[in-house]
């Protein structure tokens, strides 16, 4: 997929009059076409919903434009749980999907009467100690182990992953929680990572599907939904094909209508807890080259660095890289493009082959907007940037400032560092 900015040079110009880079940019309308595309996907199933992943891209900005298409909010912390409690998405608009959980976000969570998606069997002693009770609405998360394929390619590996129940425990949790009150129950895995397949998620729903069959069956359970969590991905490299998730809609019902409808379980609702889909690629890291260094290698020093987007130092991630105002020329220089930390791998592109880049020259990073800003840090005391959103009409809103030194030093206590800072 040839990979374009949604931003214009001359967009870009005039946003850096009032806010300098680096910053994040958000694209109103890409996000309410994908959100209306996922909707309309999945209309066959009447409790269809998504949860949006708020990990992914915690701004309640972004998330409110996702309510207008009747999404809730995944939740895996307090201040998650804090944050879709102060736009109104509360009780089981809220899924909290968590692992290791302190007591005290369980109390919270129900409080807010989130649907509770226990990670393990022994969370449902120590939910039970925490609350007093076992709430009517609950989930489950299941973890079938070994290595998850398509075809001959392995996809991920949950025999190696933390999260979830054995099969035997998942059937012993629904005996237990029912017999301890339970009434209504769900059902989630999340079984790969930034899938770029369309048979992904029809996959793991037939996973989904067959285990929920034989749990109503053993244990009479009454499972109301079936959550298919994340992982559908977005194609972060130019020769990767973007997903269609109308053909994994329709590849999910075609699972629903063999599985479950002659299991009797034709009522049943999908979730998705989508993150990545849903904000991956209408978010971009907007930075300025302010150095070009040569030494054994040929480099760029741009404004931002691994704590603005750190994907990249972390995994070695693609991200595609845009120099404005030269698409159509030669990419003819093979650069590293760094940021400013005292880490060697704080670089955004290893050898990458672009045009000839210029300090003052304008960086489109592509495809931030989902675990981008989110994972940030504050190493070498750099501060994270500003998020802004372009809106539909072209103008442009700070969701978010930039951090400043300030907040930078909020948490000490002692030394006057504060005293001057405004
Ligand atoms: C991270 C996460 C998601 C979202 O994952 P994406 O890859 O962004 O779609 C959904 N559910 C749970 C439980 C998660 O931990």
């Amino acid at each position: 997929m040839k990979k374009e900015p949604f931003v214009t040079l001359e967009q870009l110009k005039e946003i850096i009059k009032t806010y300098p880079t680096p910053f994040y940019l958000y694209d109103e309308k890409g996000i309410r076409e994908n959100a209306r595309a996922l909707k309309e996907a999945f209309a066959w199933n009447p409790g269809y919903r998504e949860y949006f992943a708020v990990k992914a891209t915690p701004n309640p900005y972004l998330i409110e434009i996702l309510k207008d298409y009747g999404c809730g909010c995944d939740c895996s912390s307090m201040t998650e749980l804090m944050l879709s409690d102060a736009i109104e998405v509360r009780g089981e608009d809220i899924m909290f999907s968590s692992n290791d959980t302190p007591a005290e976000e369980f109390v919270y969570a129900d409080k807010l009467g989130a649907i509770i998606n226990l990670d393990d069997y022994t969370h449902i002693d120590f939910l039970e100690q925490t609350l007093g009770y076992i709430p009517e609405t609950i989930s489950c998360r299941y973890n079938p182990g070994g290595v998850f394929r398509i075809s001959n390619d392995i996809m991920d590996n949950p025999g190696d992953s933390k999260y979830g129940m054995t099969k035997e425990q998942l059937f012993d949790a629904y005996r237990v929680l029912k017999e301890k009150g339970a009434k209504r129950f769900g059902l989630h895995a999340f079984l790969a990572s930034n899938t770029v397949t369309n048979e992904y998620y029809p996959m793991l729903a037939k996973v989904l599907f067959e285990v929920a069959a034989e749990l109503k069956k053993e244990t009479g359970a009454d499972i109301r939904f079936i959550n298919l969590s994340g992982g559908i991905g977005i194609p972060y490299r130019p020769d990767q094909e973007v997903n269609d998730i109308r053909a994994i809609g329709e590849g999910v019902r075609k699972v629903y209508e063999e599985v479950l409808v002659p299991a009797g379980m034709g009522d049943v609702a999908i979730y998705t807890e989508l993150g990545r889909f849903m904000m991956g690629p209408y978010g971009c890291l907007v930075t300025k080259a302010i150095h070009e260094k040569h030494t054994h290698k040929e480099y760029i020093g741009c404004d931002a660095c691994a704590v603005n987007l750190m994907r990249p130092a972390m995994y070695g991630a693609y991200h595609h890289i845009t120099v404005m105002g030269k698409e159509n020329e030669p990419l003819d220089h093979v650069y590293d493009v760094t940021g400013s930390l005292c880490e060697n791998n704080d670089k955004f592109a290893i050898d990458r082959e672009l045009p000839k880049i210029d300090k003052g020259d304008l960086l489109v990073i592509h495809d931030t907007g989902a675990h981008g800003f989110a994972m940030g840090y504050n190493y070498n005391g750099k501060l994270k940037s500003a998020e802004l959103l372009l809106k539909e009409d072209g103008s442009v809103q700070l969701i978010r400032r930039a951090e400043t030194p300030k907040d930078y030093f909020a948490t000490f206590n002692c030394f006057d560092i504060l005293k001057d800072l405004v």
